[in-house]
């Protein structure tokens, strides 16, 4: 899942950053309105966490904008904690949650599980083959044993599995693990899969290799009668 942070200080993006990519997110930047504005423009993000007061372009500019274009994009707003007529504001204009500055880490952290959960519209569990996977604490069960994942590993299944017996291409999930500025070759994305496999393996669960097209999460009838 891919995030967008739009907040101009940068020690709030910096935390946020780091706490979010540690979950497995692809986290990218934007420190003022208009880089906002823009990146929301030419990018597919599952998420936008936008503090109202910005340079250049106010975050309910930014929040207009979105909504104007149609956009149903899961909104979490940072405000001051006086700032209720601007948070009213906020959900008026289409923003599903808020947090009043400062605020906890971990609350952030869950609100964000909540939203990108709702914005997949899909049941907590996704089950394939031997494989479950539960999007409210974002891990994953192989035989009823959780399974170790790095925080790109994860990433990557959570790719493959919103779309099971299709194919990704490696550009999609470059797109979908990677923020901006991350260097991640289609090598990396080789070596992430191989190493998915490998733990996916002991379970039947088969990611399967369309030569210099892609990856393809194999649906469990086809695992079984390969
Ligand atoms: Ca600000």
């Amino acid at each position: 899942m891919r995030l967008l942070i739009a907040e101009d200080d940068p020690i709030i993006a910096d935390g946020l950053c780091r706490t979010l990519r540690g979950n497995g997110f692809a986290v990218d930047r934007a420190a003022n309105g208009l880089d906002a504005d823009t990146a929301l423009m030419a990018n597919n993000y599952d998420l936008l966490i936008l503090d109202l007061g910005l340079p250049k372009m106010p975050g309910l500019e930014v929040l207009r904008r979105l909504r104007a274009r149609g956009s149903a994009l899961p909104v979490l707003i940072l405000t001051a904690l006086d700032g209720t007529g601007d948070r009213v504001r906020g959900l008026d204009l289409g923003a599903d949650d808020y947090m009043a500055k400062p605020f906890e880490l971990p609350e952030l952290e869950a609100r964000v599980r909540a939203l990108t959960r709702r914005s997949s519209g899909t049941t907590p569990k996704v089950q394939c083959g031997a494989l479950t996977y539960d999007q409210v604490s974002r891990s994953a069960m192989l035989n009823g044993q959780v399974l170790d994942l790095s925080a790109r590993e994860l990433g990557l299944l959570e790719v493959l599995l919103s779309r099971t017996g299709r194919l990704v291409s490696k550009d999609q999930l470059v797109d979908h693990l990677c923020g901006w500025g991350e260097e991640v070759s289609h090598n990396a994305i080789e070596v992430y899969v191989h190493r998915l496999r490998k733990k996916l393996e002991p379970g039947g669960v088969r990611i399967a290799t369309v030569r210099g097209l892609g990856y393809c999460l194999e649906k469990p009838q086809e695992t079984r009668s390969a």
